[in-house]
């Protein structure tokens, strides 16, 4: 029985090598306060068995749709813009990007097509011209802090310092009371820190502190992957920041994902 059981876990990782991957699950969209909408999309890594999903923000406001983030890929992208069009019966007007990563860019090339507005930080411009530099370039229009208008909606961008990665900012609606963390807020299931590629631990922890106490009233925290929740997920990140220093081999809370 023992051998049986061995042999089995012996194969297992061949047998997934194996067949090409499965379809993605459909793009998710679901409303998370008047007007704003959470997007899910989702990209297959090989070695990892379920899809990984991605977060954006998407934004209805009486000038057009705002959308935070693209999804992974053109695809997806596509869909979105459909889904915006059929559902909102708006088009998106802004596309503001959160940090120089596939799961944040992916879409990129759709929008410059369709001649949608990507604004940047300056540095975020300058990383995806190093790492993409097949994309137009970004409007690198987005100070470390930037209030934009748009009808009666309020969107501040903000950045907090160097954290998932060394560019990555945060989107926060006062209306709506909406906290758009992306990669550098973690959901409350996770149990590690994500990707640590580009993360800067020694000052992600300040970083975090800083977005905390900047929006003590967020009622709605969208983390970059997984379930939104409350601040919960703010104080859930700084446990993880604290585990990762009390272990001092962060490296071992890697994985292969965004
Ligand atoms: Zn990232």
């Amino acid at each position: 029985m023992f051998f049986f059981f061995a042999a089995l876990l012996a194969v297992a990782p061949r047998v997934w090598a194996g067949p090409p991957p499965a379809a993605l699950p459909p793009l998710r969209v679901r409303a998370v306060a008047p007007d704003v909408f959470v997007y899910t999309s989702y990209r297959r890594y090989p070695g990892v068995a379920a899809p990984v999903p991605a977060n954006g923000l998407i934004v209805r406001t009486r000038q057009g749709a705002v959308l935070i983030d693209t999804p992974w890929d053109p695809e997806q992208t596509q869909q979105l813009l459909q889904w915006v069009a059929d559902s909102l019966h708006q088009r998106v007007r802004l596309a503001l990007v959160t940090h120089a990563h596939q799961d944040r860019v992916g879409g990129l090339a759709v929008l410059q097509a369709r001649r949608i507005r990507v604004y940047s930080s300056p540095l975020t411009a300058r990383r995806v011209r190093q790492l993409y530099p097949a994309a137009a370039p970004l409007t690198a229009a987005l100070k470390p802090y930037t209030l934009i208008r748009a009808g009666r909606t309020r969107l501040e961008l903000f950045f907090p310092g160097p954290a998932h990665a060394p560019d990555n900012i945060v989107a926060w609606l006062p209306r709506q009371k909406v906290l758009f963390g992306g990669c550098l807020v973690r959901e409350q299931a996770a149990t590690s820190l994500g990707n640590l590629d580009e993360a800067n631990l020694t000052r992600w922890p300040a970083a975090l502190r800083t977005v905390q106490a900047r929006y003590p009233k967020a009622r709605v925290v969208v983390p970059g992957h997984g379930q939104w929740g409350g601040t919960a997920l703010l104080a859930h990140t700084d446990e993880l920041l604290r585990g990762a220093a009390r272990r001092k081999s962060p490296t071992a809370l890697r994985e292969p994902l965004p």
